[in-house]
């Protein structure tokens, strides 16, 4: 059996509707109620049983397959959380909360998860075993994922392997792309306070001044991915924010400088590297010059790494979907992140890209409108995964 992007086509108003009513109303990482209710009431009408509160407002219903017995689960997932950020937007469905905007797209995918549930409903005596439904809160920084794993949705729901997508504003509709295995970065995050004697400018040699060695420092941690990394691994040392002194203050030798910044990688080794080697410049350069300092160094995301077969068979089904040749099965990796990661740490899957157009407003752009026309294209490949997968179909 193949579903198809047209499979869609009698309820296509519907999920507009809803996408756009989600668009107008975002909710931010582990405060997603509302958009809970709706999934949950759009479940309950598909006439599954949702449960709620997985993960703090995570969503969880499963659909069982009437075609034998099959103790087989797939997941698939979508997430639902929306961006702190203000919309640019002037049309009608914008957001109606300053401040906070689906910059991301996770109003699509909660709609194609929706769409993709009714298909595999429609198609139940088609598959044996069960198909997980994981709506996810908190993707953007908030490590949803994690919270649903803690919170036992792999175990109690017995998913053997799981699927999610994003849409990809650079990528034109009807297209696919993944990677058999690296697709997305891990990240970890580092604060620094460095703190030294402030004092009057104009008696410097009463002050030892926290912005010289921070200056230094800024400097010598693009040294860590130049000269401590090998060429051939991925690293990214990016330092996102240098704050120091207040405005106006002639004459004032500050006492503190802040400084935040984030650590991408693959390897763990390469993780451990970095973490170490700023610990160590840190140290190094607060010590030659007299300060004292707060390092902290947070772990956040790990990467996001498909398991081949099932990329494999992710890759078979969107070209039965959306025909040959429609799929890029080779993209380089992204040093973005995605807390996919904690799912495919624990299970086999694939994470994918799906295209949608509207390479103007990339994710996380003010600018930014999920595409509804590729709705179908997300529901039926997901449908399509999962229904391979339970009917042993499509793997390498
Ligand atoms: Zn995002
Ligand atoms: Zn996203």
């Amino acid at each position: 059996m193949t579903f198809t992007p047209d499979d869609i086509a009698p309820r296509a108003a519907d999920y507009e509707r809803m996408r756009k009513h989600l668009h107008a109303h975002p909710e931010l990482g582990f405060e997603e109620a509302e958009t809970a209710a709706l999934v949950a009431r759009e479940l309950a009408a598909l006439g599954l049983v949702p449960e709620t509160g997985i993960g703090l407002t995570g969503v969880v219903a499963v659909i069982e397959g009437r075609a034998g017995h099959g103790n087989r689960a797939v997941g698939l997932r979508a997430d639902m959380d929306a961006l702190p950020i203000t919309e640019a937007n002037g049309f009608a469905h914008a957001s109606k909360l300053p401040g906070k905007m689906h910059g991301c797209g996770h109003d699509g995918h909660t709609v194609m998860l929706l769409a993709a549930a009714r298909l595999l409903v429609g198609a139940r005596d088609r598959f044996a075993g069960r198909v997980v439904l994981v709506f996810q809160p908190g993707e953007e920084g908030h490590a949803g994922a994690r919270a649903m794993i803690e919170d036992g949705v792999l175990h109690r729901f017995g998913i053997d392997e799981i699927y999610a997508l994003h849409n990809w504003p650079a990528l034109e509709p009807g297209r696919v792309a993944l990677n058999p295995a690296r697709m997305m970065a891990g990240i970890d995050r580092f604060s620094l306070k460095l703190t030294g004697t402030g004092g009057h400018g104009g008696h410097p040699h009463q002050a030892n001044d926290p912005m010289i060695p921070a200056s230094l420092l800024v400097q010598a941690l693009q040294s860590i991915v130049a000269k401590n990394v090998s060429p051939f691994d991925e690293a990214v040392v990016s330092l996102n924010r240098l704050e120091s002194g207040d405005r106006g203050a002639l004459s004032v030798v500050p006492e503190t400088v802040l400084m935040e910044g984030m650590t991408k990688w693959y390897a763990p080794e390469v993780r451990e590297l970095l973490e170490r080697r700023i610990a160590e410049q840190v140290d190094g350069l607060a010590r030659a010059f007299g300060m004292t300092h707060e390092l902290s160094h947070q772990r956040l995301y790990p990467p996001t790494i498909n398991t081949a077969p099932e990329a494999e068979r992710l890759a078979c089904a969107a070209e039965k979907v959306l025909g040959p040749g429609c799929v890029d099965r080779s993209i380089r990796p992204s040093m973005g992140s995605e807390d996919f990661a904690f799912f495919l740490e624990k299970r086999p899957g694939a994470y994918f890209r799906l295209g949608q157009g509207r390479p103007e407003a990339f994710l996380h752009s003010p600018h930014y409108d999920f595409n509804d026309a590729v709705t179908g294209h997300g529901a039926a490949v997901l449908a399509q995964v999962a229904l391979d997968a339970l009917n042993g179909e499509g793997r390498a």
